[in-house]
């Protein structure tokens, strides 16, 4: 880097839109900032320091050359714009220095407020503002900020300081004390940073900005900060924060001024009328961070007894920040999160940035802006994450009428959830690992608790609004959230809480309403979601869009039916073997075929699957009434039926009538070193073709019996891991034959297609072979990656993590397709697959295939269909359709997809 280098930008220098956005150079916050600047709407002077400037930080431990130079040079420039002098002891200038990244990373990262004041300017600034009080409270603000943000100082440590003041003063909140106590807290807090770091807060303003500087550019890689990259799947390195410094506006001047959080338009419903909360003499953190609770925006939103709206008391900066906001709205074609702060009845706009919003609000703000003509259908069917906002928004609800609830609170994030209370988000992640569902309850949440956020399965806050981190936080991951209860008490002591009058302790079990604030003291039961009203408009619309067919993995007959209603288009893996475990009969019909030494009693055995599958298959066929149904033949790992210990053995003799030693003679003889790699597959048929000749009679049966019915049929039968074309072959032929045997009768269409799994590297290599024999591959990309990286699929996600920590990995190949390897090896397969036979169908219905980015590859590979699981059909179909739209855009730039391979083209749009 040289001195030549660009540091620096002043607000009025950069933008946010379009193709010239500098977002990554100048972190949203600070491009969102001097949008607004060029916008000409009322932004404090200011100026951003680049990411650029914290990568090099970071890399070197110092500051790159130039920058302090360019700082102080926009410092200057401030000083000569405001007429004020940084620490200045008469007239100081205060300036607000945060961070801000790229993507945005709400709460993660550190700001600090009211800095260049120092005990030497603090009466300066009482005589310049004419109030003693609130001078000593940006300096109480400062001394707090600085000596835990820049010095490390424990939060918990700052807070006794305080809360010892306020009872020697006799007061419950900070706003009640008076300029000497606030004095002797902000000594007795610098007094605690010397004790616990041995150094004291600068009292110079270039001294405070410096250290200031570096820990906004370190908070980049704060341990909180990195996790919530990581759970956000944003990757590792080469990124940094922004660091935006701006001269300090006050919202905190008395009882005309304010500071608040507002949307352009209803985060949780989408309802487009500007919505928010503000607070009458305080500063931004007072707000967001949950202490007090805050006042609506609007006059519509007023509660008996609150806060009155700032609409009521602040009417004229209302219009004006309504009027900004829908400014805002058009120039960024999209709903807008701001903060703003009046000082002294003047408005002054702080942040803006693309809002966070819920399922529901995403939905419908992306069909209303077309409807608007804001944005056209291709922008709106992009404005939907299908993860966040289908996948995990589309939330269970409270079966029938639920009871009277115990306690009320602030509907922050909408659906049900039942479970567990914990009271620490360290318990919530153990409780959650070993498979319980949790409801993590706080007073409120910090940054800290992004992990239990996500662990959990519903989060309860004692105070805080809709603006607070817990509900902004689970707004964002998709997680139900009652917040701001009065009636919740939370006694660490008793370990346990109080709703109301009654006592629950960790453990219990409870259930909220994220869509009405409501709490019950039981674990209710839910049901799950449906897809009516704006959401079948919009999924209808993105159908339009949509080449790739979204089918569904599904065991059972109910499972098919809940898919059809989500819009499954057939059955894409019906996995024989879980339809077996699923119930204990046929689990012990499946034990006596494998156990049993005697031939007889294993054809009873084989007799009674038959039966079994016949039903459930039936059921299948009957929900997908003519839609295509692909049913796998067995895939056991043998070790998931036979019983592990002494006693299961005793059991399982004592039911199939057989002496405990031939079931122990028989375990012996199936037991693998590595079951994921024996007896699996058609390797069973190779041994006992009966089995899968079973199989074919149960599925051949079942298709004639709701033929009757007047159902229509489509049946595809799956052999699973082989790893041969001779192999295939000669099993293809084995399922022919008992087709042929079994099938008189059925009409034309219900013509059974015979094909393979591709999920055995060797079977995939040999592709243009395995076509020969195959009517169609289904590719099964779980095991297809377990045995390409030569990982366990199973166990995976121990060593994973440490590919992720160290960056080698951005992504889980097993969550997100490895496209650069196991897609590679797909592309080839498919391609000499369709040179032997042109019309060769193809999907996948490996985990990959709900996976958006996964999607996005399996479109550019031209791929027939997905098939998911049941509760990701909606997010596939979204996911499908957006795929498309951007190879359509790709293709129309003229640019290839650089997703890890150029895109084949389709070859036709399935209109
Ligand atoms: C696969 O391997 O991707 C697959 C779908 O089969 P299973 O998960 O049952 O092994
Ligand atoms: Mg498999």
């Amino acid at each position: 880097m040289s001195t030549d280098d660009i540091f620096v930008y002043r607000f009025e220098e950069g933008h946010a839109r379009g193709d010239g956005s500098q977002k990554d150079l100048l972190g949203g916050k600070g491009a969102g900032l001097a949008e607004m600047a060029r916008l000409g709407m009322p932004v404090p002077p200011g100026m951003t320091l680049t990411t650029e400037a914290c990568r090099s930080y970071l890399e070197h431990g110092f500051f790159p050359e130039g920058l302090e130079m360019q700082v102080r040079q926009g410092i200057a420039w401030l000083e000569k714009t405001t007429g004020r002098g940084f620490g200045d002891v008469n007239n100081p200038l205060l300036l607000s220095v945060r961070s801000g990244a790229a993507r945005s990373m709400p709460g993660m990262m550190d700001t600090v407020l009211n800095l260049g004041l120092s005990e030497d300017s603090v009466e300066g600034l009482a005589r310049q503002s004419g109030d003693r009080r609130f001078a000593y409270d940006c300096l109480r603000r400062f001394v707090q900020m600085y000596t835990s943000v820049v010095m490390g100082v424990d939060d918990a440590v700052l807070e006794e300081v305080l809360v010892r003041h306020r009872r020697r003063a006799g007061v419950d909140d900070d706003h009640e004390l008076g300029w000497e106590e606030l004095f002797a807290i902000s000594e007795a807090m610098r007094q605690k940073a010397v004790e616990v770091t041995g150094r004291d807060v600068p009292r110079g303003p270039f001294g405070q900005l410096w250290g200031a500087v570096e820990a906004v550019f370190r908070s980049w890689e704060a341990p909180r900060a990195r996790a919530y990259r990581k759970l956000h799947q944003m990757s590792g390195g080469g990124w940094g924060t922004a660091v935006n410094i701006m001269v300090m506006v006050f919202g905190n001047l008395g009882d005309e001024s304010a500071s608040g959080v507002a949307f352009s338009r209803n985060p949780a419903t989408g309802e487009a009328r500007p919505y928010g909360e503000y607070m009458i003499a305080t500063q931004g953190e007072d707000v967001v961070g949950g202490r007090r609770s805050p006042g609506p925006l609007g006059m519509n939103e007023e509660q008996h007894g609150g806060m009155a709206a700032m609409e009521r008391l602040m009417p004229e900066q209302y219009a004006e920040l309504c009027g900004y906001m829908e400014d805002l709205e058009r120039n960024y074609h999209d709903m807008q999160d701001v903060e703003f702060c009046v000082e002294r009845g003047k408005l002054w706009m702080l942040q803006t940035r693309a809002a966070k919003r819920t399922g529901q609000a995403a939905v419908r703000v992306a069909l209303e802006m077309c409807e608007e003509g804001m944005i056209d259908e291709e922008e709106a069917i992009l404005r939907v994450d299908p993860k966040l906002h289908l996948e995990r928004a589309l939330h269970r609800q409270i079966a029938g009428s639920p009871p009277d609830a115990i306690a009320r609170g602030q509907a922050a994030s909408p659906g049900a959830a039942s479970g567990e209370i914990v009271l620490s988000s360290e318990r919530a992640v153990e409780r959650a690992n070993d498979g319980e569902s949790v409801i993590l309850v706080r007073p409120m949440t910090a940054a800290d608790d992004v992990e239990g956020l996500h662990a959990a399965a519903g989060v309860l806050t004692a105070q805080g609004g809709l603006t607070s981190h817990a509900a902004v936080v689970a707004r964002g991951i998709g997680t139900p959230c009652v917040c701001g209860v009065g009636a919740l008490r939370i006694d660490e002591d008793e370990g346990g809480i109080y709703l109301g009058e009654t006592f629950f302790k960790e453990g219990d079990r409870i259930t909220i309403d994220g869509g009405s604030g409501e709490v019950f003291g039981e674990a209710l039961e839910l049901k799950d979601p449906t897809i009516t009203g704006e959401l079948k408009t919009f999924l209808e619309l993105a159908d339009r869009y949509r080449r790739l067919e979204v089918r569904v993995n599904v065991d059972s007959g109910e499972e098919a039916e809940l898919a059809r209603e989500m819009g499954a288009e057939g059955v894409g893996l019906c996995r024989t073997e879980h339809m077996i475990l699923e119930s204990r009969e046929a689990v012990r019909a499946m034990r006596q075929v494998l156990l049993s030494t005697d031939w007889e009693m294993r054809e009873q055995g084989l007799e009674e699957l038959v039966n079994y599958q016949r039903q459930e298959i039936a059921q299948i066929l009957r929900a997908m009434d003519g839609l295509p149904v692909m049913v796998r033949l067995l895939d056991p790992p043998a070790h998931e039926f036979l019983p592990g210990t002494p006693a299961g053995r005793k059991s399982v003799a004592e039911v199939l009538g057989i002496s405990e030693e031939a079931v122990g003679w028989r375990v012996d003889a199936l037991r693998e070193t590595n079951p994921m790699l024996g007896f699996r597959g058609g390797r069973l048929a190779m041994v006992y073709p009966q089995i899968y000749e079973a199989q074919v009679q149960a599925i051949v049966e079942a298709s004639r019996q709701v033929q009757d019915e007047g159902v229509r049929t489509r049946v595809e039968i799956a052999i699973p891991m082989v790893a041969d074309p001779g192999e295939a072959g000669h099993l293809i032929a084995v399922i022919n034959d008992a087709v042929a045997r079994h099938l008189y009768g059925l009409s034309r269409e219900a013509d059974v297609a015979v094909g393979v799994m591709v999920e055995v590297p060797r079977a995939a290599l040999l592709a243009g072979e395995l076509a020969l024999e195959a009517d169609f591959f289904s590719f099964g990309t779980n095991d297809l990656t377990q045995l390409m990286w030569g990982m366990s699929r199973d166990d995976a996600s121990r060593f994973i993590e440490a590919y992720r920590d160290q960056g080698v990995l951005t992504e889980d190949p097993f969550e997100i397709l490895d496209r650069a390897g196991v897609g590679l090896l797909m592309r080839q397969a498919l391609k000499q697959g369709r040179m032997v036979y042109p019309q060769l169908a193809a999907g996948v219905c490996g985990e990959h295939a709900g996976e958006p980015n996964s999607i996005r590859f399996f479109e550019a590979l031209n791929l027939d269909y997905v098939s998911v699981s049941p509760y990701r059909v909606a997010s596939a179909r979204l996911a499908a359709a957006q795929a498309f739209v951007r190879e359509e855009q790709a293709a129309r730039s003229g640019e290839a997809w650089r997703g890890g391979l150029a895109p084949m083209r389709r070859q036709s749009n399935g209109d």
